[in-house]
């Protein structure tokens, strides 16, 4: 038997890798949902103990050889984008110093350990001890990743989430926004103004609510052979794709925001049991970014989910399923999903006033990792900020403003910009999918998702990231990023 070259060692290499992340993923999931609290030390010292192991793996000495020499193999053009991704993998992994990846673990979870009672108690000057030690951090880890790959310091940042865009076009996308998005907002208040206010309805028991997320799963097609949904304190998307596992948390006072949720870990969930099964445990069979993931949980909670053709196909199953709401008018459900209010909580925000709170974060990010503007000064561009784009002063309430995410404590950076793009690629493929099949909304006014599907199978699923973002996006829809088709679908939506 011939001695398998350097390719084929390193397909090798990174399927022994997704193994592991597949262990990884599920007791990930079962520490969030199944796991008695009593486990959770042992628990712990597992997972770092694996995590050790995937470390050693993914920075193995020979990786750079077989890189190095599979580049002058012949290779096809599938290959050929396996190696990159291979490669992209690999110098993310290797990039950092070994102490460095130790001070910022110690240095993040400090400052999140801490950021969870500071939060509560408002308490800025204890908290921004920890942050100024993360950030600090989070620049010599961009300076470092700037170096080796030639991208600048934010740039090298936003690669590890959404590979290929750059801090330039994000200036012009949110440059935009900027212009248009407080004022929009405010049109859309006003017109809202004279809206009814809504009844409590009371009590939905988590049973029936379930069953009313399951009957919801079914209808988008999610595959309960290769998937379930079940309930954490954080809902999120984990597994791997030939077994999702999907969470919500159910509050019983109010169904409408568990309901949506689920809607949009389904999206996340199918492009994961869609993605193509031969390159499954390699990085190319991968979700494309963290960008293009979100627009898949988007399009089903924005561009399908709130749509008026879904809310009406909805409204009967919550009648079914919930006892408190076998009378709630069609009107009602609607006015829940499209309701716009600012806010100073991101997650808690609505599809309208969502990337105000992430064009905010976006700013002052790159401004601190530009070192532009300092750790001190944000709780006074923050409220800035909240007063310029949604009318709302955070002075002396940095709970519900600067503290309120996790994302910075754990040094996240470079992150935020995601939703929001993803937000933008959800509205440019539908738009792209109702041009190309005319009848899309006709069908889902009927309750008919398969064309719809299909084309989200076609142009994104089965692409996982055989393409990089761009082209993916350009074949998929005829052109690279378009934020206008999102402001076209926000004001045809709201106005
Ligand atoms: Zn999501």
């Amino acid at each position: 038997m011939n001695k398998p070259n350097a390719y084929q060692q390193l397909s090798q290499h990174f399927q022994q890798l997704a193994k592991l992340s597949h262990l990884n993923a599920i007791t990930s999931w079962d520490q969030a949902t199944m796991m008695p609290d009593g486990g959770n030390q042992a628990r712990a010292e597992a997972l770092a103990e694996l995590a050790v192991i995937i470390h050693e793996k993914s920075t193995q000495p020979q990786l750079e050889e077989w890189l190095e020499q599979a580049k002058s193999q012949n290779l096809t053009s599938v290959q050929q984008a396996s190696l990159r991704e291979m490669e992209r993998s690999w110098r993310n992994s290797t990039a950092l110093p070994a102490d460095l990846v130790k001070a910022k673990s110690l240095a993040t979870a400090r400052c999140e350990h801490a950021w969870r009672e500071q939060r509560k108690a408002n308490n800025w000057q204890a908290f921004q001890v920890n942050l100024q030690a993360v950030m600090q951090l989070a620049i010599e880890e961009a300076q470092i990743r700037a170096d080796k790959s030639g991208l600048s310091r934010y740039d090298a940042m936003l690669d590890l989430y959404e590979p290929g865009m750059q801090m330039q076009r994000l200036d012009l996308v949110f440059g935009e926004l900027q212009t248009w998005l407080p004022q929009l907002i405010q049109e859309v208040v006003d017109k809202q103004a004279s809206w009814p206010k809504l009844k409590q309805y009371g009590n939905f028991p988590s049973e029936q609510q379930k069953q009313l997320g399951l009957a919801v799963m079914q209808k988008l097609q999610f595959d309960f052979k290769h998937g379930r949904l079940d309930v954490s304190a954080h809902p999120f998307c984990g597994g791997v794709p030939s077994d999702v596992r999907i969470t919500t948390r159910y509050e019983e006072e109010d169904f409408t925001r568990s309901l949506m949720g689920i809607v949009h870990e389904t999206g996340h969930a199918r492009y994961e049991q869609n993605l193509p099964l031969d390159l499954v445990d390699l990085p190319v069979g991968q979700a494309r970014s963290m960008g293009i993931h979100e627009s898949q949980s988007l399009f089903f909670e924005m561009q399908l989910g709130r749509s008026q053709a879904f809310v009406e196909q909805l409204h009967p199953l919550v009648k079914q399923h919930l006892t408190q709401a076998k009378n709630m008018p069609l009107s009602e459900l609607q006015q829940h999903y499209l309701s716009v209010k600012p806010g100073y909580i991101r997650v808690d925000a609505d599809e309208l006033t969502y990337p105000a709170h992430i064009m905010l974060r976006y700013q002052l990010e790159r401004d601190l990792i530009n070192q532009e503007i300092k750790v001190a000064d944000i709780p006074e561009l923050w409220d800035q900020k909240m007063q310029q784009y949604l009318g709302l002063s955070t002075k002396g309430n940095d709970k519900n403003g600067c503290m309120q995410d996790v994302h910075w404590p754990a040094g996240l950076i470079g992150y935020f910009p995601s939703y929001s793009l993803g937000a933008m690629y959800a509205a440019q493929f539908h738009a792209a999918l109702v041009k190309a099949k005319p009848d899309t909304p006709d069908a889902v006014a009927k309750g008919d998702y398969s064309g719809v599907f299909a084309w989200l199978k076609q142009h994104i699923w089965s692409q996982a990231s055989l393409y990089e973002t761009d082209e993916l996006v350009e074949r998929a829809t005829g052109e690279s990023l378009n934020p206008a088709y999102f402001q076209q679908h926000l004001r045809s939506r709201y106005l």
